[in-house]
C-alpha cells in the first residue's frame, strides 16, 4: 500500500488553481464529468478507442481532454500516470474503475491522487470484512453458513469480487447445492477456487433499496460537529434474469423448466422509500461512517449500503460499496432528497467536485484525497 505521504507529497507538486478531476470512461464518468464541469473543473477522460466516439457525443459531459489506453489497466503504467500528474489531476474511483485495474494494483502502483481514501478499497473488496463493518454498524445482517451441511433455509451463494452478481444461484439444501456448484464448475462459470471460496447466506425476501450516502468531513452536522454524512439518493439494481422471471411462467414452473434466477447487474432503476423508514436508513449511513472511521481511518465522498427491507420492515443490510454507485447515474440533475440539502440540482458526480471545490477555497485539500 503507498503510504498517504506519498500521495500527498505527489498532490503538493500540482498547481492548485489547475486541478482537474478524471476518471476512466466506463460505469458513472459521464455523470463525474458532468458534475465536475458545473463546479468549474477542467475534465480528463481515460478512454479505449471504442469507447471515445460515445464520450465525445455529450457536449456538456465530454472530457476536455481524452488519454486513450488499449486497455484500462494501462491506466497503471508509468506515461499514463505522469501524464495524469502533470494535468493535476485527481482521479475519481468508481466500480469499474477498481474492478478493470484491480484495488490491489490501485494501492500498491498507483501514484495519483484519488478522491477518498484508498484504504477502503481492502474493505470494500472483502465480503467478510464488509460483513464485520456492517456488524460494527450494528446493521442486520444475513445469517451466514460456513459450510453446506449447515443449511437450513433458503440461501443465495455468492462469489468473490466485484463480479455483479455474476454465477450466483440459490439454494434450499446440501445436495442441491453441490449439484448445482458442481454444474457451475463444469459450465466453467466459476472456478474451483471461486466454489471453494462461496459465501453461502440467508436469501432475503422482501425489496431491495440501494442507499446513496456522501460523506463530507468539510461540511458540519445537524448538531454542529464537523463532518456531514447525507443521504442523496436511492436506487434498485435490476438483475438478468432474476427481474423479469416472471414472464415465462406461463410455460411452467421454474422447476418444470429446470431455470435458476441469475443477479448479474443489467442497470438501474430509480426508488423512494416510506418516509417513515428513512431516519433508520440515515443512521444506517451514519453508524456504516463511524464504523469505518474506527476501522481504517473513515471514508471520504460517496458510499452505498445495499439492502432488503422485508414485510416487517425491518432493513438487512448485505453490501457496502465505498465509492460512487452506478445507480446514482439515475440522479443526474438530484434526486428526491437532494433538494432539501441543496438550492441547485446535485448530483454525486456535482457532490464530489463541490467538495474538491470547497476543499480547495479552504485549503483542505489533503483530507480529501489518498
Ligand atoms: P457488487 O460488488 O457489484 O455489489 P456482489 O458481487 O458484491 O456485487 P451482491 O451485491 O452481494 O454481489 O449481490 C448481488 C445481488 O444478489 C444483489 O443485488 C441482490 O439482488 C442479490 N442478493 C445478494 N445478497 C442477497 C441476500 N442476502 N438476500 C437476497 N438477495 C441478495
Amino acid at each position: 500500500m503507498i503510504p498517504q505521504k506519498t500521495i500527498l507529497e505527489n498532490l503538493r507538486t500540482y498547481d492548485m488553481e489547475k486541478i482537474a478531476i478524471a476518471t476512466l470512461c466506463s460505469h458513472s464518468a459521464l455523470q463525474i464529468f458532468h458534475g465536475a464541469k458545473l463546479e468549474g473543473f477542467r475534465t480528463i477522460g481515460i478512454c479505449t478507442p471504442d469507447r471515445r466516439e460515445f464520450y465525445e457525443s455529450y457536449p456538456r459531459a465530454r472530457p476536455d481532454v481524452f488519454i486513450e489506453v488499449k486497455k484500462y489497466s494501462d491506466v497503471l503504467s508509468g506515461k499514463v500516470q505522469q501524464e495524469l500528474m502533470e494535468e493535476n489531476a485527481v482521479v475519481v474511483p468508481h466500480g469499474s474503475f477498481v474492478e478493470y485495474v484491480g484495488a490491489a494494483n490501485l494501492e500498491d502502483e498507483f501514484q495519483v491522487p484519488m478522491f477518498g481514501n484508498r484504504r477502503s478499497l481492502q474493505w470494500e473488496g472483502s465480503r467478510k470484512k464488509v460483513r464485520e463493518w456492517m456488524q460494527k454498524a450494528g446493521c442486520n445482517v444475513p445469517k451466514e453458513f460456513k459450510k453446506p451441511q449447515d443449511i437450513d433455509t433458503i440461501c443465495i451463494v455468492k462469489f468473490s469480487g466485484a463480479k455483479g452478481g455474476k454465477g450466483f444461484f440459490l439454494t434450499t439444501d446440501e445436495r442441491d447445492y453441490r449439484k448445482k456448484m458442481e454444474e457451475k464448475i463444469k459450465q466453467k462459470i466459476v472456478s474451483q477456487e471461486d466454489a471453494e471460496h462461496a459465501t453461502i447466506q440467508e436469501f432475503i425476501n422482501g425489496v431491495r433499496y440501494y442507499y446513496h450516502y456522501f460523506y463530507s468531513p468539510l461540511e458540519k452536522d445537524a448538531e454542529g460537529k464537523r463532518g456531514r454524512v447525507e443521504l442523496l439518493s436511492m436506487d434498485k439494481r435490476l438483475e438478468s434474469n432474476v427481474e423479469e422471471i416472471y414472464r415465462i411462467l406461463a410455460a411452467g414452473t421454474l422447476q418444470e423448466l429446470n431455470l435458476n434466477p441469475t443477479y448479474v447487474v443489467t442497470g438501474n432503476a430509480p426508488q423512494t422509500i416510506r418516509e417513515s423508514l428513512l431516519p433508520e436508513v440515515y443512521r444506517i449511513g451514519k453508524r456504516v461512517e463511524e464504523a469505518s472511521q474506527k476501522l481504517f481511518g473513515g471514508m471520504t465522498g460517496p458510499y452505498c449500503v445495499e439492502s432488503v427491507v422485508t414485510p416487517d420492515l425491518r432493513i438487512f443490510a448485505f453490501e457496502i460499496s465505498a465509492r460512487i454507485v452506478a445507480g446514482t447515474n439515475l440522479f443526474p440533475e438530484g434526486s428526491f432528497l437532494s433538494p432539501y440539502l441543496f438550492g441547485e440540482p446535485m448530483s454525486t458526480g456535482r457532490r464530489i467536485a463541490r467538495e474538491l471545490k470547497n476543499g480547495l477555497k479552504q485549503n483542505a485539500l489533503e483530507k480529501l484525497v489518498y
